[in-house]
């Protein structure tokens, strides 16, 4: 079996976070629901991740997926492959949890389905707050911050930190927060660079996370009716074969070179191990140019649905505003759906 080694970045807080994680949203069909189907292959292919040196793991509770999540890690502990203190694993707390006390009841109830006692991360999946039904609660992110503050303080978590929050954003939490966020996960690839929100997180000494590393680079988001590289891009082959390395290994590493932290979800084995083999190589400046030029500010996750609600941290587009899918508002969670 080969086996990847994955170099750490320091958070704020002093602690280590594995410069690259498992990511595990298994995410929704054309008709708006959660691919359920996929969750025993998350298992096998978490699992497999774990063995062959996967340090770090994503999830949330939106994910439904934290029991297996934390079936494979205990699994893995009492096999004897790792130590529960060598993992850092973050999970997050979705939209409609935003009241200070039903963080506490959402971060408590992830460590339940996980059979954990303590998360090493815990975000705000978004500085909106929306209810079950689907309404904006108009929840201020300082008040559900405390809340944040509060989980630390316990114990029940060793980090706390923040997702998809713009610049603006950001400056008024730190202007008026105890506990510096360690993380700000967001989407970043090659489309999206993002300069501005991560030059000031660097600034600030917080961690960016880039979900979506690939954008649309993969042969399974491949939409020709929009303006991102695909997989087969020509330059993109180039750059590629110049290293020995696949588009998708340049595209990780391009991010790591930024001090970037990627969590991409692959439930192909040998992607797994492809994805985590890109710390023995360096871009060089030349190629880095090249790449830059890719920067076209299109993002691939456009929750347009939530495009008019307080605190929508992205430009809005015009476009028809759909229904939130049910699937982000109410669901059980594990293979069966059937986990509170
Ligand atoms: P990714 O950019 O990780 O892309 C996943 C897709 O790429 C899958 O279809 C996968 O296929 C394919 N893939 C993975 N590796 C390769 C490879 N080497 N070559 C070709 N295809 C590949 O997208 P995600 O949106 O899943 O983002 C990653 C993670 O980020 C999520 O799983 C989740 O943990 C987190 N996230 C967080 C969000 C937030 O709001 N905070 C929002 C979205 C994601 P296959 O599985 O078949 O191999």
């Amino acid at each position: 079996m080969s086996k990847v080694v994955i170099p750490n970045f320091k958070l704020n807080n002093g602690l280590e976070i594995p410069a690259l994680g498992y990511g595990t949203w298994l995410g929704l069909n054309e008709k708006g629901e959660f691919i359920v189907e996929d969750a025993p292959k998350l298992v096998d292919a978490l699992s497999y991740a774990i063995d062959v040196g996967y340090r770090h793991i994503d999830t949330a509770h939106l994910y439904r997926v934290e029991p297996e999540v934390g079936n494979v890690v205990r699994q893995k502990i009492e096999e004897g492959v790792v130590k529960r203190e060598d993992l850092f694993i973050t999970t997050k707390v979705w939209n409609s949890d935003h009241r200070p006390e039903d963080v506490e009841k959402s971060v408590k109830a992830s460590l339940r389905r996980m059979g954990l006692n303590y998360l090493d991360l815990v975000l705000m999946h978004w500085p909106l707050s929306v209810s079950v039904e689907g309404v904006d609660e108009k929840i201020d992110y300082l008040d559900t911050w405390s809340g944040f503050e509060s989980v630390l303080k316990q114990g029940l978590v060793k980090a706390i930190g923040v997702s998809n929050f713009n610049v603006e954003q950001l400056t008024r939490l730190l202007a008026n927060c105890q506990v510096v966020p360690v993380v700000n996960q967001v989407e970043i690839n090659l489309n999206l660079g993002q300069k501005e929100l991560v030059d000031y997180c660097q600034k600030n000494n917080i961690l960016v996370v880039a979900y979506t590393p690939f954008g649309r680079m993969v042969p399974s988001r491949l939409d020709t009716t929009c303006p991102a590289i695909r997989h087969d891009d020509p330059i993109m082959l180039d750059i590629a074969k110049k290293y020995g390395k696949t588009v998708q290994q340049v595209a990780l590493r391009y991010l790591y070179q930024r001090g970037i932290c990627s969590i991409p979800k692959t439930l192909t084995k040998t992607r797994v191990v492809e994805n985590a083999s890109i710390f023995d190589f360096q871009i060089d400046d030349a190629d880095v140019a090249t790449l830059q030029k890719f920067d076209n500010n299109y993002r691939t996750v456009r929750p347009v649905f939530w495009q008019n609600f307080n605190n929508y941290p992205f430009d809005k587009v015009d476009v028809d505003i759909t229904e939130i899918p049910l699937s982000l508002r109410k669901w059980k969670n594990g293979a069966n759906l059937d986990i509170d």
